[in-house]
């Protein structure tokens, strides 16, 4: 069969694709995140082809692609508010949304589930290429099964040429990684896949987000998962791929140890320099998160090539559309990482209500610290996760109300019964303590890093702490400090300090104590002091 590689721009190429889409033919489009595999995704022949052509497990479901987002009805019911808000604030664009599916959807489009994965891509001619159709388009990534996307027809070309009849060139993909895909059809949001469209934006139209554990960890094969195609090898060349975190003084510092004539490294353009005795390639700027994501895919096929042995990879941090990229990366490398550097001292730091931990955390941040505050964590699981939630509700039935924790009920149970109390503090210990270490894996190596947490030790954070350091305080100036902040009476000041630990308590159990017993600004100074004594402080990078 002869692949017809048309341009976006030629005049017949729209109504050329939909006659083949009509037709129940394959058709290769371009969109804005990466170049699909189309057919009629309402026949179920023309959605074996793309299965067969790419060699996709069929318990992968496809993403049903529509040119106006009012069309969600003709395919999905029991549509949340959330999805049209979505839909208003996001499409066209790279957000799929996960829906209770109607029955016009066949079978092998959804994989057999009851739910399909719906957007409304932002590429003109694909849209116009749906609606001369007038059918929605099933299309996944072009890419053959498991190697890395396809971002630009040349791309596609190079998987299908001659298996496929028609390839629509509308030039290199804007966004480069597939689209963010969030589940509506459960009680709460669930983010599939991290893409252009981040979690941050999403909560701001959604207000909850629960982040699937698929999106940072690698799934075991038999794994039951919320979307199937996270558990399949992915996105990854001939080679092999090992991600290297840390600094890249750290990271050059490993590769010279481990290169092998013919390796590759795959980094950041402001790392050419540091990594050029390593044929290094870069992908995009680590201060452009947008480059990094347009470039992996191309940067990655460039690097399919089993001679080259091991590519050693540099991934960004942070959790926006620096997500998208590491999940891809990651997933390139099985999860494969080694952290260059090794992990920074690690302090605990508590101490009662009113004694100026504030103070010293800042102080603490200003020499290129990292703080992990339990108490945001905490607040954090009860709001993007379930398992927090789903503990204490089976411990304490009907203390959750929806996503929400009763709070007052709870109190109510734990208030006067000790053995309630120790189970919900077991509860909630336990998951801080779980998140607060899978944190600290994330967080690249080389900086010192203070474990903020009044239940430092009831907690068992301490364990995981090389030193612990208690803050103290004369009560008068806590009271009054108390007092300002919080704008308590004196009386309820003195409640809230008598409600925790006493000074001598934190002072038996911690390494160092300081004692903030001057003005702010010398208490800060003491706190920079102290610091510089016990670390070897590193500039943040
Ligand atoms: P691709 O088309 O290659 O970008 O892959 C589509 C992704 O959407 C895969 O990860 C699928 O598992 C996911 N997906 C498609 N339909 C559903 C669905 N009904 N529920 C959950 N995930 C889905
Ligand atoms: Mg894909």
């Amino acid at each position: 069969m002869e692949t017809l590689l048309l341009s976006a721009q030629n005049q017949e190429t729209a109504a050329l694709a939909a006659e083949l889409i009509k037709k129940g033919e394959l058709v290769a489009l371009p969109t804005e995140t990466v170049y699909g595999l189309g057919a009629d995704g309402l026949n179920p022949d023309a959605v074996a082809k793309i299965f067969k052509a790419k060699g996709r497990p069929q318990d992968n479901p496809l993403i049903l692609h529509i040119a106006d987002a009012a069309d969600m009805e003709k395919y999905c019911h029991s549509i949340p508010d959330a999805a049209y808000a979505l839909a208003e604030k996001f499409w066209p664009g790279p957000l799929t949304m996960v829906l209770p599916a109607k029955d016009i959807v066949p079978k092998c489009t959804t994989a057999g589930l009851s739910t399909v994965a719906i957007r409304c891509p932002d590429c003109e001619i694909t849209r116009e290429i749906i609606r001369l159709a007038g059918v929605p388009i099933a299309a996944p990534s072009a890419n053959i099964s498991g190697k890395p996307s396809t971002t630009t027809a040349q791309h596609v070309l190079h998987d299908h040429e001659g298996k496929i009849p028609m390839i629509v060139d509308g030039g290199p993909c804007r966004v480069g990684v597939e689209s963010t895909i969030i589940d509506l059809s459960d009680e709460r949001p669930r983010l599939l896949r991290p893409g252009g469209i981040t979690p941050h934006q999403l909560v701001e139209v959604v207000g909850d987000l629960i982040l699937d554990k698929a999106v940072t960890e690698s799934v075991a094969k038999d794994a039951v998962v919320k979307a199937p195609g996270m558990k399949y090898k992915h996105y990854a060349p001939a080679c092999e791929v090992i991600v290297v975190t840390g600094s890249k003084e750290a990271a050059a510092k490993y590769i010279v140890e481990h290169y092998q004539p013919g390796n590759r490294v795959l980094c950041f353009e402001e790392e050419l320099e540091t990594f050029a005795a390593f044929s290094p390639l870069a992908y995009g700027k680590e201060s452009d998160e947008d480059s990094l994501m347009a470039g992996l895919f191309a940067a990655l096929r460039e690097l399919d090539d089993a001679k080259i042995g091991t590519v050693f990879a540099r991934r960004p941090i942070g959790s926006g559309k620096a997500l998208a990229v590491q999940n891809r990366l990651m997933k390139a490398a099985g999860f494969r990482t080694v952290d260059a550097e090794p992990k920074g001292l690690v302090l605990g730091i508590t101490g009662g209500t009113g004694c100026g931990k504030t103070t010293l955390l800042k102080a603490f941040e200003e020499m290129g610290g990292w703080v992990e505050d339990c108490d945001q964590v905490y607040h954090q699981l009860l709001k993007t996760g379930t398992t927090l939630l789903d503990a204490i509700e089976a411990r304490f039935p009907g203390c959750v109300d929806g996503f929400k924790l009763d709070r007052r009920k709870l109190a109510g149970i734990v208030f006067n019964d000790p053995k309630a109390l120790a189970d919900l503090n077991a509860i909630t210990h336990g998951a801080v303590k779980k998140e607060v270490l899978r944190r600290l894996e994330h967080i690249p190596g080389g900086y010192p890093i203070a474990i903020d947490a009044i239940e430092l030790f009831d907690g068992g954070l301490a364990e995981l702490c090389d030193v612990t350091v208690a803050i103290t305080a004369p009560e008068e100036d806590r009271v009054k400090r108390l007092i300002a902040r919080d704008s308590i009476s004196e009386q309820q000041a003195l409640e809230r300090i008598y409600a925790q630990k006493p000074e001598s308590y934190f002072r038996e159990k911690c390494d160092y104590v300081l004692e903030n017993n001057g003005t702010p600004e010398e208490f800060r100074e003491k706190c920079l002091a102290f610091f510089r004594n016990l670390l070897i402080i590193k500039e943040k990078p």
